[in-house]
């Protein structure tokens, strides 16, 4: 486990109801997040921050519905 990001157990997707969905990290990738990304632990919402920022992603690839804010 990575203690640098949480593991948002707790949420769950409005669309379709999965449980434990991806966070959406922003900013310029560490090193760590880089590779957290690479095992899906999370998703890298990159630099831009324009319209809406979403905190969470489902993590069933047929439905990847984004949602939550980031605060
Ligand atoms: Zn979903």
């Amino acid at each position: 486990m990575n203690p640098l990001f949480d593991n948002p157990d707790t949420e769950v997707c409005p669309a379709c109801g999965s449980a434990g969905p991806l966070e959406i990290v922003y900013g310029f990738p560490s090193l760590e997040m880089m590779e957290a990304s690479q095992v899906g632990q999370i998703v890298l919402g990159g630099c831009e921050h324009s319209g809406t920022v979403p905190a969470y992603r489902c993590r069933d690839p047929k439905c990847q519905h984004s949602w939550g804010d980031v605060s």
